[in-house]
């Protein structure tokens, strides 16, 4: 049953829209001194799937929502929601757990959270995990970004780590969320070295609704198009904290920040980012 809920993933792909970065509750430091949850139900969000004219969504487990919940979570519309799981990759029986997720509970992927479970990313004793996940076909998301809690240390977000990840496990694909901020040129740079690597835009900057988050995305998204890895960005927006349909109004207007037309990123290649770009880490 499992796998037939891995196997109904597959859509027709012609302008697919897919948020690769949803959860079913998340943290919100929009103030970093007063966090605040916000949870939402599969309704709630299959609804604002429809509002904003996207197919698909993957629904990642956190320290919040065990992959258990997000199995359930996606059970009653296997054709428009994929589930990532979780594990601490350094606890024993992390690469068996791995296995487990994919085949009993039909997800797809893996999320890992260096920064708020204490690793790093390139700890040989995390690549037993890498090597399931590569063997298994399942990508990996990392939380690659700081978090506003003294405790995550931002140690555990240097670029360098995925670097030898990547590397060592070239089949692996590796998606980095929030464009790995505050270490975004860094990460950029990832993309441009390791085609293995995919960058998600979810929540990168601070206060999302300010229009200097507008501005800091286009400036990002140039230095990821003169780099040539604009076409390894996908879209996510860390749902519940944002709608898709606001972030994808952002996201379609940040050229007004261009100072002069040659600074415009392209239309089609922000479309790309919507659905298309995300193709290789979907289910075939
Ligand atoms: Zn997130």
């Amino acid at each position: 049953m499992a796998i037939q809920a891995v196997m109904k993933a597959e859509r027709p792909r012609e302008g697919l829209k897919i948020d690769i970065h949803c959860h079913i509750s998340i943290v919100e430091y929009t103030d970093p001194r007063h966090p605040r949850i916000v949870r939402i139900s599969r309704e709630e969000l299959l609804s604002d799937l429809d509002a904003a004219g996207f197919d698909m969504a993957v629904i990642l487990s956190d320290r919040r929502t065990p992959p258990e919940a997000v199995s359930q979570f996606i059970s009653a519309a296997p054709d428009r929601l994929i589930g990532f799981g979780y594990v601490n990759p350094l606890r024993p029986e992390a690469p068996e757990e791995v296995m487990r997720q994919r085949e009993e509970l039909g997800l797809y992927g893996l999320k890992l959270y260096p920064t708020l479970d204490g690793y790093r990313a390139d700890d040989p004793k995390a690549f037993r995990v890498y090597e399931m996940a590569q063997e298994m076909e399942m990508p990996v998301m990392f939380h690659h970004a700081g978090m506003p809690e003294p405790q995550a240390l931002l140690r555990h977000t240097d670029p360098e780590q995925i670097d030898v990840v990547a590397a060592c496990f070239p089949r692996l694909r590796i998606i980095l969320a929030h464009l790995g901020y505050p270490r975004v040129d860094e990460t950029l740079y990832l993309a441009r070295k390791h085609g293995n690597i995919w960058l998600d835009i979810s929540w990168i900057y601070g206060d999302i609704r300010h229009p200097s988050y507008r501005y800091f995305l286009w400036r990002d998204l140039l230095k990821a198009l003169n780099l040539g890895v604009l076409d390894h960005i996908v879209f996510g927006t860390d749902y519940p904290g944002i709608k898709q349909a606001e972030y994808v109004e952002m996201l379609l207007s940040i050229n007004q920040y261009a100072v002069n037309p040659e600074l415009e990123i392209p239309i089609k290649e922000l479309e790309a980012i919507l659905g298309e770009n995300a193709k290789p880490l979907l289910p075939t």
